[in-house]
């Protein structure tokens, strides 16, 4: 008998893995929780129907979502991650020598705790003495926070339930004050080929609302419905497209490399156009 999980992205795709066995689910206060082992990707981390993080792929995600800000800052010291429960983000900011303090807050004590009982090479970093962790929405978080961190990384779930908020213009404005002032944001900001009409473009003006240098940059992750993945980075100050690569120590990666530091910021024309960005270089 073969057991398989349907990750249903609308009512025209599907993404389905063959799986060996459920190791947890449980309906936490905030969503579903299942962790499953897959034949092809290893164990999986899935939030209401859609996979988070999977141990044979999720390098390409944090390795991008982390090393691209951390390295357009010239000395990151203290960084606040929201979301991020699975512990990948925080193990790539930690690689910074720099890095003296990582806040993560994470809305759902729930998918922390199974991260650490079933993902333990994705949240290793979580127990390193320069992490607190805190249990609170990451909207009201960063609210209340000002002038205070040098990076500012959204780890977050898709735009539903308790992540709606932030994607939204206001939270980045609150970002961009929780910042010092020459402080970056780093989103992740979806997939270019899913929910584009409204998501994408609102997205990624809500960003360029509050931040003078705004840019998109992509990635490529085979268990992220239809592959092409983007983040987008908001900077008071530094352009991660001056970073001289030189500068880009090798800490260990398995994607980032100092020229795909410059060259995932090198955008198709249909997604610059649908960012509204079509003119630029
Ligand atoms: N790499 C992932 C992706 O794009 O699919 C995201 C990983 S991480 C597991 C996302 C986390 O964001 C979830 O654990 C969820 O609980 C958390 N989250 C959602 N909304 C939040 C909020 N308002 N404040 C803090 N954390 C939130």
């Amino acid at each position: 008998m073969s057991l398989w999980f349907t990750e249903t992205e609308n009512s025209n795709l599907a993404l389905q893995y063959n799986v060996n066995k459920v190791l947890a689910h449980k309906q936490t206060k905030y969503q579903e929780l299942i962790v499953v082992d897959t034949d092809r990707f290893g164990r999986t981390l899935i939030l209401d129907g859609a996979v988070q993080t999977t141990v044979a792929d999720e390098y390409v995600y944090h390795e991008m979502i982390a090393h691209v800000p951390l390295f357009t800052h010239p000395n990151p010291e203290k960084v606040l991650i929201i979301g991020g429960g699975d512990g990948g983000t925080v193990r790539e900011t930690l690689k910074h020598k720099s890095v003296k303090e990582v806040h993560l807050v994470e809305i759902d004590p729930d998918v922390v705790a199974v991260a650490k009982e079933y993902l333990p090479e994705i949240s290793c970093g979580l127990s390193d003495p320069r992490v607190i962790i805190q249990h609170t929405d990451g909207i009201k978080y960063v609210a209340d926070h000002e002038d205070e961190y040098d990076v500012i990384i959204i780890d977050s779930s898709d735009p539903v339930g308790p992540a709606v908020g932030l994607f939204r213009e206001e939270f980045y404005a609150d970002v961009n004050r929780a910042l010092k002032d020459d402080g970056i944001l780093v989103a992740q900001t979806e997939s270019p080929w899913l929910n584009v009409d409204i998501m994408m473009p609102e997205i990624y003006q809500g960003i360029k609302a509050s931040f003078p240098i705004t840019r998109m940059y992509l990635c490529y992750i085979p268990t992220y419905p239809c592959g092409m993945w983007s983040f987008t980075l908001g900077s008071k100050k530094y352009d991660p497209l001056e970073v001289d690569p030189s500068q880009i120590i090798d800490l260990g990666y398995r994607y980032y490399t100092p020229e795909l530091h410059h060259a995932s910021f090198a955008l198709p024309q249909f997604i610059k156009e649908l960012i509204g960005e079509a003119d630029k270089k």
